[in-house]
């Protein structure tokens, strides 16, 4: 039986964020290329819907007077590197982020009522820049998230942020998660920060 109101979200487990010969890598991520895919198995063999975030980009991400002012170039569209990795890849349908109009989303919740991943593409950091999430969720009545992926301290939080504005729980999914720290923004603190202000903790197995 599908659970149509909770979702695990897979945030950004991409070639280029994850694979070792990667020069954006996430140091360590590659590590925790199984757990990402056992996550996922785990999840959907519960019936619970299978969503997640990708990079997508056209150009340089670049976010002016930040520490991501010039990131390198990454997760470009059309080529191998945009790719999720191996172990979170599977029977997905993507939504890109322009707009969809009513009829085409309403397709897609009956993708995903029939099974479908579905993942939603992006161009920055934050998730709902893909206006088509926020329809997907409410149509359904999304009431729990179960958050795996990379960064912890960037895309994973921001995601976790918007999932609490929409009145959702969130889980961190403890072990298929991985961060980067930089200075004053760890990875530990950002789970922390995320567990005092509601999200709970929780190892699969
Ligand atoms: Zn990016």
């Amino acid at each position: 039986m599908k659970k149509l109101n909770i979702v695990l979200w897979d945030a950004d487990t991409q070639k280029d964020i994850i694979l070792k010969s990667s020069k954006f890598a996430v140091p360590g991520a590659y590590k925790l290329m199984n757990n990402f895919g056992k996550a996922i198995s785990y999840f959907e063999k519960k019936g619970v819907l299978i969503m997640g975030s990708v990079d997508s980009h056209v150009s340089y991400e670049s976010y002016p007077g930040t520490r991501d002012e010039n990131l390198p170039l990454h997760c470009i569209k059309g080529t191998t590197g945009q790719l999720k990795i191996k172990s979170t890849q599977g029977d997905i349908l993507y939504v890109s982020d322009q707009k969809y109009n009513q009829d085409a989303l309403d397709k897609v919740i009956v993708e995903i009522k029939q099974g479908k991943r579905v993942y939603f593409e992006k161009q920055t950091q934050k998730c709902e820049t893909n206006p088509n999430i926020e329809y997907v969720f409410k149509k359904l009545g999304i009431k729990e998230v179960y958050i795996m992926g990379v960064l912890t301290n960037v895309c994973v939080k921001y995601a976790d942020e918007y999932f609490k504005k929409l009145g959702i729980q969130t889980y961190l999914i403890k072990n298929a998660i991985k961060g980067k720290d930089f200075p004053g923004d760890t990875e530990e603190e950002a789970i922390k920060e995320m567990i005092r202000t509601g999200t709970k903790f929780i190892f699969y197995r």
